[in-house]
């Protein structure tokens, strides 16, 4: 997505918002966010999965939680190959 697209849709969802973070409803959200990442399947353009969010501490607090979520993924992954092999 270029700058100036994601400027354009940054200024749809803060009106549509009131500017109001996502995640905890709060003002002056500064941040565009995915609510459900890319890249586990959300759609990058669809304003229903866009959101406003405080860059500090709600989308650092979210990208630990992504990580955290990822690491167990890969983690029974893992596992279940390891079983398939057993
Ligand atoms: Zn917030």
């Amino acid at each position: 997505m270029s700058s100036d697209t994601v400027r354009a849709l940054k200024r749809r969802v803060a009106r549509r918002d009131n500017g109001c973070c996502y995640v905890r409803g709060g003002e002056d959200a500064d941040e565009l966010e995915h609510i459900v990442p890319v890249s586990q399947g959300g759609a990058a353009r669809d304003l229903d999965n866009l959101g406003l969010i405080h860059s500090d501490p709600c989308h650092r607090e979210k990208t630990a939680r992504e990580a955290v979520e990822g690491s167990r993924r890969a983690r029974e992954k893992k596992i279940q190959k390891e079983d398939r092999k057993g």
